[in-house]
């Protein structure tokens, strides 16, 4: 716990920038977690972070944010500190609170991500996913031209650059091509949505199942730093909250299942305990969707 008890101490550097939160509450701010290794907050409509590694050869980013416009407030961000090469960007799903700003990052390295996340944002499917995006008024949305990962793996990749041994790994979970990354000199892992710390997450894309055993690889790995792809950095705390969410949301769906329970019937047995248990987390309202998401997975496999 080392990390952890790092972070929660006076080491944090934090440095903020312009505020100017039509939709956010809280500022955009950088906060460097470890040495070297700095996650972008929140901005303008957007909570996702943004994580960039500072190599003695160049930089490394993970995720771009939601629109092209914060994208170049993180580009902003790694130039104050270095004026070295962007050497790759990684995106650690699809969704577009994590790659509409791509386009800033394209043409310096490329960017890597799982092969679905190219599929999910080509051609008719990322226009979807941008449409869907530009209904929620978030500012510069419109600057936004969908920009799929160029370089996709299936399973592993590892980049040995400026000192540094990234391990990308694909599990499903939040999306059926999450990445999560191991930096191995940092004991940190930069987890993408698979994570979020005190916050529920957007299951609408989930497999519950294969994300709590997601969450027994995490625990695996030798980490004293979490960074979740939405929320504060921490040590396994972050992690054990996320995976208590789910297990808990299974054991009560599972429950509800086996006395027979409608939907409705398992949304209102269970709504009212989450929302008391869970209630410092932000987006509530997705709670009602996420039972349901869970719901309908651990039916099908009971008929199965
Ligand atoms: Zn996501």
């Amino acid at each position: 716990m080392a990390g952890f008890k790092w972070l929660a101490g006076a080491g944090l550097f934090i440095s903020f920038l312009a505020v100017s939160g039509l939709c956010s509450a809280e500022s955009f701010k950088t906060v460097e977690v470890w040495k070297n290794l700095f996650t972008v907050t929140n901005g303008d409509g957007v909570d996702s972070n943004t994580t960039f590694l500072i190599t003695r050869d160049g930089v490394v980013v993970v995720d771009t944010r939601v629109t092209p416009n914060e994208a170049k407030k993180v580009l902003a961000e790694i130039r104050k500190r270095t004026d070295l090469p962007i050497l790759y960007t990684i995106n650690t799903h699809y969704h577009g609170d994590h790659t509409f700003g791509n386009q800033v990052f394209e043409g310096s390295g490329p960017i890597i991500a799982h092969e679905s996340v190219r599929k999910n944002l080509f051609g008719d499917l990322g226009k979807g996913h941008l449409e869907s995006f530009k209904s929620r008024n978030i500012p510069g949305m419109d600057e936004t031209v969908v920009t799929p990962p160029n370089m996709v793996f299936k399973d592993e990749m590892e980049i040995f650059v400026g000192g540094y041994n990234l391990r990308l790994m694909h599990v499903r979970g939040h999306t059926d091509g999450d990445v999560f990354i191991y930096i191995d000199q940092l004991k940190t892992l930069i987890t993408g949505d698979l994570v979020v710390y005190r916050n529920v997450p957007s299951m609408r894309d989930a497999y519950v199942e294969e994300w709590i055993s997601a969450m027994d690889v995490l625990s695996d790995f030798d980490a004293e730093i979490y960074i979740p792809g939405h929320g504060e950095s921490g040590g396994k705390p972050v992690l054990i909250a996320m995976k208590h969410y789910l297990l808990k949301l299974k054991e009560m769906v599972l429950n509800q299942l086996g006395n027979g329970k409608s939907l409705k019937e398992t949304q209102d047995a269970i709504r009212p305990v989450f929302m008391e248990k869970f209630k410092n987390w932000k987006n509530l309202d997705r709670l009602d969707a996420n039972i349901q998401r869970a719901y309908l997975e651990y039916s099908l496999k009971q008929g199965s």
